[in-house]
């Protein structure tokens, strides 16, 4: 009689678990990936059949089905680039939605609008805005492109990569004590990282825009006087970003039309978007960009 040892126990349910994702799957599940990776992986196996390898091409057949039904997508940063395929593609839009897309309600017992910026309820024109950074010699043109004068890029950079390192809870309590209009904020964590901007039920702004936006706002804080330019200021710096301010991740861009965006009708053209594919938040919209 031999003692039976289990080293190897694995527990089936937890596997699946541990696989699946649900920001991608259930109600979240984004069509356009999943309509994209399906057939990536029917071309694939399709290729390794009619090169004879029929195991392999089965193998490749159900694992890739599998992977895609537990995660969403197979091939990394799907969500990412499957937008922009589907934008310019002739098949509607309206055919990979249903009324909502992800996270406008994040949880069941609060419904948080999503907070494009600090700047939303500043009116000034983006015209405004820039003719007076470029007055306080804050953007530069050169050759036709803006960029912010090196001075202040180098500041700005300086005290992103600072407010990186603060915890959610040091961050909002930054942002509620530097902003005289935001009387409240706190952390709020679902699928991804967020600052609630005021109460019942409040705005949620994106932890890698709160962190761009907080340190623009800082920074501009000494050139200019007007409370409001300032603020719209700090909008207008995250087109400047080319790493995503929390995790250092390279942007990509995407677009309005699916996952990482909001819906749009069948008639409008989807805005372009720089996306952190790590954080899985939207950084900048380009709007009007059509
Ligand atoms: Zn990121």
């Amino acid at each position: 009689m031999s003692q039976l040892s289990t080293p190897c126990e694995v527990e089936p349910i937890d596997l699946l678990d541990a696989l699946s994702d649900e920001s991608y799957t259930g109600e979240n599940r984004c069509w356009p990936c999943t309509v994209l990776n399906l057939g990536l992986v029917g071309l694939l196996a399709l290729f390794l059949r009619a090169r004879e390898r029929s195991l392999a091409s089965l193998l490749v057949a159900v694992v890739g089905v599998a992977v895609i039904y537990l995660r969403g997508y197979l091939v990394p940063y799907t969500p990412a680039f499957a937008p922009r395929l589907v934008a310019g593609s002739p098949i509607p839009d309206e055919w990979f939605h249903r009324a909502s897309a992800h996270r406008e309600s994040p949880s069941e017992d609060v419904t948080h609008e999503e907070s494009e910026s600090l700047a939303d309820d500043v009116e000034l024109d983006g015209e405004t805005v820039f003719g007076e950074l470029s007055a306080a010699g804050v953007i530069e043109v050169e050759d036709e492109q803006l960029f912010l004068s090196e001075g202040v890029d180098t500041a700005w950079h300086e005290r992103m990569d600072e407010l990186a390192e603060h915890s959610l809870e040091d961050l909002s309590a930054t942002l509620q004590s530097s902003l005289p209009q935001i009387d409240h904020a706190e952390p709020y964590v679902d699928d991804a990282e967020w600052v609630v901007l005021g109460s019942d039920p409040g705005e949620l702004l994106a932890r890698p825009v709160a962190v761009a936006e907080l340190a623009a706002y800082e920074v501009l804080s000494e050139p200019l006087t007007d409370e409001r330019l300032t603020v719209a200021g700090t909008e207008a710096f995250r087109m400047f970003l080319d790493s995503c301010p929390v995790c250092n991740s390279e942007l990509v861009e995407s677009s309005t039309v699916s996952c990482c965006g909001g819906h749009l009708g069948p008639r409008q053209d989807p805005d372009e978007t720089l996306v952190c594919p790590t954080c899985e938040q939207r950084l900048y919209t380009f709007e009007g960009a059509n």
